[in-house]
């Protein structure tokens, strides 16, 4: 039974969410009960010495972790790790939760997991966030709770490239013979096994798949929207990994018009359009997106205002529940694209599609970073780059045909047509074009089934996840 109460916890949503697809699903009940729960769930305490850096004197902080392995109708299990002050066992178990269902709406073959530890980064100085780290993996590994075949963790809310080196790093210390042990995280540094188009490829994602949502005339009617992506008035809240790359491809490649931005420190507005590569830059400069010349710069304490501001797509890109019960009547955009994780609780979203808004989930949207984090693992896998061994090979296949075809027709072809013709793929054209082909499948499949059964788009995703994830108990033969 779905959970009524006004205020849910993040789990209790991300349940509610299952409970309206499941008689969608035409799954016993047995089978519901056993995709719905955590399979898994490590909680632990561990200490690390920390120094202040001003004092120079040292003492023991004890750190609160967690991993949680939603799934194990596929392993290895994956998901991020976040950082953040706010971490609790309902919010992993939540992530986690979504983890294994956005897996199967991708088709990438993992089941669900996700780990934090309850940290705030901006606390620590580099030397402790390592320490940290460090002793993290290695409670992870003295549990056997990672491992290329067993649970593959990836950067989140508060962590990244360098802290996936670190645990890679670490991890290797403890299982130094392991062949494949640069499997057992992704999104780590190009330089350290990682992969091209990793970092971009949560915000590349959501833009592929606003982009799709766009292109479908009959929708865009509905929502007394023009078809496309290119001047569509956005808005971005969270200027992280996700929000910038979402923003900086919407706006590059899609022609969007970003009109603004909220950070935690508050948000800009401008009408014209904000030049997302000069934030980009002001950001790095500064530390703060409010040094940007926007005509209009909120204060502080009024930076959730963003959400309610008029626009075409409304992309939250920063945390969890940000749009609840007490602001879902004031938002006012025709499309929401969750980029982050669980922006709208369940209560909320009962308002806001009686508002006849478009909520893209994001069991899909975000689909992107795990999409490209699957090519990582099986490019470690392989102990190979992508391309290396057929680049050359296409190469020279078409250069032969344009020698046939100028011979043929007894002239040369144009320098750069034969260049881009001939130019063979390297690794990133590769990872964003499967991304790319994976997103865009994926947003028609679940249209389809929205379509079919009338049901708003996460019910549809859900249903889709919830069957085939299903579908692969029953193949096991537990059950029927
Ligand atoms: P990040 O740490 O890189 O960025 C988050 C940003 O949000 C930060 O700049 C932070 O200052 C800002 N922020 C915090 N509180 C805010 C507030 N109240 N208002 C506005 N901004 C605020 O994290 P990220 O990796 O970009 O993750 C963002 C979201 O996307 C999370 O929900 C995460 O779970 C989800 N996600 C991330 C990935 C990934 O590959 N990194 C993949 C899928 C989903």
């Amino acid at each position: 039974m779905a959970k009524a109460q006004q205020t849910l916890t993040f789990y209790q949503s991300v349940e509610n969410y299952f409970e309206k697809a499941a008689p969608h699903t035409g799954l016993d009940r047995g089978l519901l009960d056993q995709i719905k729960v955590c399979n898994s769930i490590y909680a632990i305490h561990f200490p690390v010495e920390i120094r202040d850096p001003k004092t120079g004197k040292t003492s023991v902080k004890v750190f609160e972790g967690y991993r949680v392995q939603h799934s194990h109708h596929r392993l290895p299990t994956k998901g991020g790790i976040r950082f953040s002050n706010h971490v609790n066992q309902d919010e992993v178990m939540a992530l986690a939760t979504l983890m294994s269902y956005k897996c199967a709406i991708v088709h990438v073959p993992f089941g669900g997991a996700k780990g934090g530890v309850k940290v705030s980064p901006k606390d620590y100085d580099e030397e402790t966030l390592e320490k940290i780290t460090r002793r993290y993996t290695y409670e992870l590994v003295r549990r056997n709770f990672i491992g290329p075949s067993i649970d593959v963790p990836a950067p989140d809310y508060g962590t990244g490239e360098r802290e996936m080196a670190w645990i890679l790093d670490t991890y290797r210390t403890l299982r130094e013979n392991e062949l494949d042990a640069a499997g057992c995280v992704t999104g780590k540094p190009v330089n350290q096994f990682g992969i091209r188009g990793r970092t971009e490829a949560t915000g590349r994602g959501v833009f592929y798949g606003l982009r799709q949502a766009c292109d479908h005339v009959e929708d865009m009617k509905k929502l007394k929207l023009s078809p496309g992506i290119a001047g569509k008035r956005m808005v971005i809240q969270g200027f992280g990994n996700v929000g910038t790359y979402s923003a900086q491809i919407s706006q590059g490649e899609g022609d969007a018009l970003i009109i603004a931005v909220g950070e935690h420190d508050g948000y800009i507005y401008d009408e014209k359009g904000i030049d997302i590569q000069k934030l980009i830059a002001v950001k790095k400069e500064t530390g703060s997106i409010m040094n940007y010349p926007a005509s209009f710069k909120s204060k502080p304490e009024d930076r959730e205002k963003v959400l309610e501001l008029e626009c075409d797509i409304l992309v939250p890109a920063a945390l969890e529940e940000v749009i609840n019960v007490n602001n879902a009547k004031n938002i006012k955009a025709k499309i929401i694209g969750e980029a982050a994780n669980g922006p709208i609780t369940s209560v909320a979203e009962e308002i806001l599609l009686k508002k006849g808004i478009l909520i893209i989930p994001d069991v899909y949207l975000n689909a992107g970073g795990v999409t490209v984090s699957y090519f990582e693992w099986l490019k470690n896998l392989s102990h190979m780059r992508f391309g290396r061994m057929d680049k050359r090979y296409r190469q020279q296949g078409r250069e032969g045909i344009i020698g046939l075809v100028e011979s043929m027709v007894g002239r040369k072809v144009p320098e750069d047509m034969v260049h881009k013709f001939v130019k063979g793929a390297d690794e990133v054209d590769l990872v964003r074009s499967g991304l790319e082909e994976s997103m865009i499948n994926s947003y028609n499949i679940t249209r389809n089934i929205m379509k079919e059964k009338n049901i708003d788009m996460r019910t549809a995703a859900f249903v889709n996840a919830v069957q085939l994830i299903g579908q692969d108990y029953q193949s096991m033969g537990i059950f029927p």
